[in-house]
């Protein structure tokens, strides 16, 4: 059985918002709606989606790089750290995009560490309405102790 480790979600939570270039509106619309849900938790955001949602939600949001720049591995880095604990981001799933290993870093670095992630409005809208949202949570990231204890084989000494 895979041992855990607790990181506790406080009650206001560190939310990452990504959102493609066709998928812009949708986040608009998304975080317009639940604007007042929101506003307690700290907003981050790639560049572009932080710049649009800070003038139509009107409250501060962290604006990194924008995604094809860099924004997208920031946010991978700011999970790694514990800085960010939940990520809505609505991706393309019909353009291709220049920074596609780094949206799929992203998407995977969510999942080793256990972010709740919704990666369109449906998903969004029910992460967003758990009662879960309201409290504190202990996510449960497996212990990587064994994978870092690992053998690692240098191979024969030839001198
Ligand atoms: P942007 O980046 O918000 O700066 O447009 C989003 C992305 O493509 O990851």
């Amino acid at each position: 059985m895979t041992a855990h480790k607790k990181f506790p979600m406080e009650h206001d939570k560190k939310i990452a918002l990504v959102a493609h270039d066709n998928k812009k509106r949708d986040m608009v619309e998304w975080a317009k709606f639940n604007r007042d849900l929101l506003a307690h938790h700290h907003i981050f955001a790639t560049g572009t989606t932080g710049k649009i949602l800070e003038k139509e939600l009107g409250f501060k949001i962290t604006k990194l790089k924008s995604g094809p720049l860099g924004g997208d591995q920031q946010i991978g880095a700011k999970i790694v750290e514990g800085k960010i604990d939940f990520l809505i981001f609505f991706w393309d799933p019909l353009e291709p995009q220049p920074h596609d290993p780094d949206v799929k870093a992203l998407l995977r670095l969510a999942v080793v560490w256990n972010i709740p992630i919704a990666n369109n409005r449906a998903s969004a809208d029910f992460m967003i309405s758990s009662p879960l949202m309201d409290g504190e949570y202990d996510r449960l990231v497996p212990d990587y102790e064994n994978y870092l204890a690992r053998k690692i084989d240098l191979g024969e000494k030839t001198s």
